[in-house]
């Protein structure tokens, strides 16, 4: 097993300030949401932290997922994130191509056994191997031989986490997720259509620092990014509790800003940080710009459909019904806690 340097020791390499490196850990503890008195430890638990090596599996998906980590205008966490890790093998980014593509994830896997990390956007076809082949190795063998020696698996994109949009009905190509096939591995889903990249780097930059998976609700979401739905944390809110609703896209309402509820708003009963981290930069998140909520990082995204049917008609249910669903929505977080308690693993980087 190769010795990795820690990150303390490339970021002397690099030359790089103690002024620039304590900006680092500053940057750090503000993407895990720590407060500022956590600056100092995050400053030690990184000097020591050895650059994980990560895979990067692309199976049944659009390239979104990918799209948004890479499109993110925030090169200030992304980059720095991206710079301390070994970004080893990934399809649409690497250099390489072919054999050598094939030979790079080989010796990511045999250098770093037991200490890689593995995200995969896309799901996985089961109904017959040759849906979906990479150097002619069907998914399901790349994702169970390549996930073997690895220390955890990151499933990103609601296709990895949930079986997304190819796992819709009628699901012509078997389409399943990664946690129904990888039971062996911790495993943290990041889904969303696609995720927020600001999460997906979060979870990177936990096990960089403290060498541990977040803690996960009962999907395996990280909780802090995950533990409330879009409706808590919606600026418009107050119109919701007002009665103040959109009628249509272009009513008055709309202008104005009202809620987006009777316009098919799945806010209420979606557990994601749009409304808080938002998009390109912090910039806006979907209902800012006037859409409402599809419910992209929930199970059953797109079967459940009824995109701009109001929560309380057709499929889902009376008022009533949507009352029980907020009441079964706190159980729900609260089952969250203790399954995500019992699911946090530790990552022990070795030297
Ligand atoms: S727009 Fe959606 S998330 Fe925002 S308050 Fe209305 S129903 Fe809730
Ligand atoms: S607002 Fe809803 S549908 Fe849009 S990205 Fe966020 S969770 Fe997905």
């Amino acid at each position: 097993m190769k010795t990795i340097p820690t990150l303390g020791e490339i970021l002397q390499a690099q030359g790089v300030s103690r002024r620039g490196f304590m900006k680092y850990c500053a940057a750090t503890a503000s993407l895990l949401a720590l407060p500022p008195a956590m600056v100092p430890r995050i400053a030690n638990a990184l000097e020591q932290a050895r650059r994980p090596s990560v895979i990067w599996l692309s199976f049944q998906e659009c390239t979104g997922c990918t799209e948004s980590l890479t499109r993110s205008s925030s090169p200030t966490l992304e980059g720095l994130i991206f710079d301390s890790i070994s970004l080893d093998y990934h399809h649409t980014l690497q250099a390489a191509s072919g054999d050598a593509a094939e030979a790079a994830r080989h010796a990511a896997m045999q250098e770093n056994m037991g200490q890689y990390l593995v995200l995969v956007d896309g799901s996985i076809p089961m109904g017959n191997p040759g849906f979906s082949t990479i150097a002619g190795i069907s998914n399901y063998d790349m994702l169970m031989e390549t996930v073997d020696g690895a220390a955890a698996v990151v499933a990103i994109g609601s296709c990895a986490a949930f079986g997304g949009i190819p796992g819709a009905n009628p699901n012509p190509t078997g389409a399943v997720s990664v946690q129904d096939l990888v039971k062996d591995k911790p495993i943290v889903n990041v889904p969303g259509c696609p995720p927020i990249p600001m999460v997906i780097t979060a979870v990177l930059a936990q096990f960089l620092t403290f060498g541990q998976l977040p803690e996960l609700d009962i999907h395996g979401r990280p909780t802090a990014f995950f533990g409330q739905t879009i409706h808590d944390r919606c600026y418009r809110r107050p119109f919701y509790e007002q009665g103040r609703f959109a009628e249509t896209f272009d009513d008055e309402g709309a202008r104005k800003g009202w809620c987006l509820f009777k316009l098919g708003c799945k806010g209420p009963i979606t557990y994601n940080a749009c409304a808080t981290v938002k998009w390109n930069a912090g910039t806006s998140f979907p209902i800012e710009s006037g859409h409402p909520c599809l419910g992209c990082s929930e199970p059953g995204f797109w079967d459940k459909g009824g995109f701009y049917a109001p929560l309380s008609t057709g499929k889902f249910g009376s008022g009533e019904k949507l009352a029980g669903a907020a009441v079964a929505g706190v159980a729900l977080g609260a089952a969250a806690a203790v399954a995500g308690r019992r699911r946090q693993a530790k990552y022990t980087k070795e030297g």
